[in-house]
């Protein structure tokens, strides 16, 4: 196969005749392409690239490809320097032409998405990355008119809705008055059916937030033990009624996962009233959390009805319910089980089934741990001095950076940050710096170069280094640095790693 000539070959106008029927085909693609190599250096890129980027080919050949996303939101710059890294970190574990990420960009008022996949030679060989940018903003606009719609029409359902349930509610209270048998059992049906409505355009509203990217986590350090304690107790005395024996097992000391507590006890509520509603009475229903390697496992077990296999593959679709007796007989949308596993998803676990007809079903999913405890030797973190220190913060999402700042200033530390590599490796010359933080995603040069380069140089390479990443699998001296921190992670987890290192260094430097 002929290989794709540089650049400047590659832009020459059609009447070019060495023009290659592949830089032709390339040229003529209304997606934006774009090859770097292994320095991270823009090896080809093609028209429609240039034109959703507005850059000049000859401004960007052979520069670094993270200088090209410099026009992006820090959000979208993240993710792309992340999948950039995550695919040079491990590229060959994708097929060909499989990528690992897909990310909206938002351009001025375009919405442009990213797939980004690993280059490999016919002898596969990892030679660098295809990044493709496609205009989506038609698709996103139509999504969004459909979600707004969705999303209109159930706020505008709610409203009399909650007259008729208050007013049901009342009525079946005695509020005005006694009520027959017969008026008992029709107001009864009806606070029944307004209930289902309620939970169907609570749903439905979710679904739509969800896949409009609407929904907002508030990511915080969550216990799982509480939350499935909390569940288990909101649903015990209906389990007592329908005489279904509920346990709970938690396996103590398993960490906390960063997620949003209320949504993780959604999660959890939706599994465990459908393990009550799944399960004749006189059976049992098992909460259960345990550690498995780095994530936390969570199980909902019923030995219940059951899902057949060929079920088991349609029931996480919206709308999907197993038609049968027993699931018509139980209310419900098919809408609880595709928001769980979106919702699991979205705070980047993972949630499947195991079930046998008649014996029962386990609903499981994990979640990663929050596990960078830093390996401090039993000192306690508030204890350590961190004033008068100071801190060169290396961060590329400017919000996370001035949180961070603001964080450490409060505790008399002197803050620097920076978003540039380059920038970073000229103030560790120009001022006495105790601890660098180093974010492994930067615009300019890759944070790997960065602590390269500190640790190369014998007046910086004793400066203690913090890595931010997102990848999980190595540790801070893996990586040649004092501590790592995995994203996503609360402030306060980067600080405590801070004060270790610092005292580390403290012990190491008096001892
Ligand atoms: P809903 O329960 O409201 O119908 P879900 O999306 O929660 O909607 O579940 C989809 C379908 O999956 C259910 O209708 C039922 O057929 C099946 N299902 C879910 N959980 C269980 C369970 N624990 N045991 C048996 N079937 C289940």
């Amino acid at each position: 196969m002929e290989t794709l000539l540089p650049f400047p070959q590659f832009v020459t106008s059609s009447t070019d005749a060495t023009m290659s029927i592949e830089r032709a085909v390339l040229a003529s693609i209304a997606d934006g392409v774009i090859v770097n190599d292994l320095s991270g250096n823009v090896s080809l890129i093609n028209q429609a690239a240039c034109r959703l980027l507005r850059v000049e080919p000859a401004a960007v050949i052979e520069k670094p490809v993270r200088a090209l996303f410099a026009s992006f939101s820090t959000r979208a710059r993240l993710a792309l320097i992340d999948a950039l890294e995550r695919l040079d970190h491990d590229p060959y574990s994708y097929g060909p032409g499989e990528g690992i990420t897909e990310t909206v960009i938002e351009l001025g008022s375009l919405v442009i998405q990213a797939h980004l996949s690993p280059v490999l030679t016919e002898i596969g060989e990892f030679s660098g990355i295809v990044t493709i940018l496609r205009d989506i903003t038609r698709e996103v606009e139509a999504e969004h008119a459909k979600s707004d719609f969705v999303s209109n029409v159930s706020h505008e359902l709610r409203t009399p809705l909650t007259s008729i349930v208050g007013y049901t509610n009342l009525l079946l209270g005695h509020a005005v008055g006694p009520l027959s048998d017969p008026q008992a059992s029709f107001l009864g049906v009806i606070q029944t059916n307004a209930n289902r409505l309620v939970t169907l355009i609570n749903e439905l509203l979710d679904i739509s937030r969800i896949e409009s990217g609407r929904l907002d986590l508030d990511i915080r350090p969550v216990s799982l033990a509480d939350v499935l304690h909390e569940v288990a107790e909101m649903i015990r005395p209906q389990c007592d009624q329908k005489d279904l024996h509920l346990t709970i097992e938690v396996e103590p000391e398993v960490d906390r996962v960063l997620g949003d507590r209320n949504r993780l006890v959604q999660v959890v509520t939706n599994l465990a009233s459908n393990a009550y509603r799944y399960t004749p009475s006189g059976g049992n229903i098992t909460l259960s959390l345990a550690r498995s390697d780095t994530s936390a496992r969570v199980s909902v077990a019923d030995n219940g009805i059951g899902i057949s296999l060929e079920d088991q593959a349609k029931i996480f679709q919206r709308f999907y319910r197993v038609s049968n007796a027993a699931i018509f007989e139980a209310a419900g949308t098919g809408l609880g089980l595709p928001i769980t596993k979106m919702l699991v998803e979205m705070h980047g676990g993972r949630l499947w089934v195991n079930s046998e007809p008649q014996k029962g079903s386990t609903f499981t999913f994990v979640l990663p741990l929050q596990t960078d405890e830093p390996t401090g030797g039993g000192v306690r973190p508030d204890e350590l001095p961190v004033a008068n220190k100071t801190i060169l913060v290396v961060e590329n999402d400017s919000d996370l950076a001035r949180q961070i700042g603001r964080q450490l200033r409060l505790e008399g530390v002197s803050v620097l940050t920076t978003a540039w590599g380059e920038e970073a490796l000229q103030w560790v010359h120009q001022r006495a710096i105790d601890l660098i933080t180093l974010d492994m995603a930067l615009p300019d040069v890759p944070g790997m170069e960065v602590l390269r380069r500190l640790k190369a140089d014998k007046t910086t390479c004793n400066i203690p280094v913090v890595i931010v990443s997102i990848i999980r699998e190595k540790n801070g001296e893996e990586w040649g640095a004092s501590e790592k921190v995995t994203r996503p992670f609360a402030v306060e987890k980067l600080i405590t790693s801070i004060r270790q290192t610092l005292s580390l260094q403290n012990a190491n430097s008096s001892g």
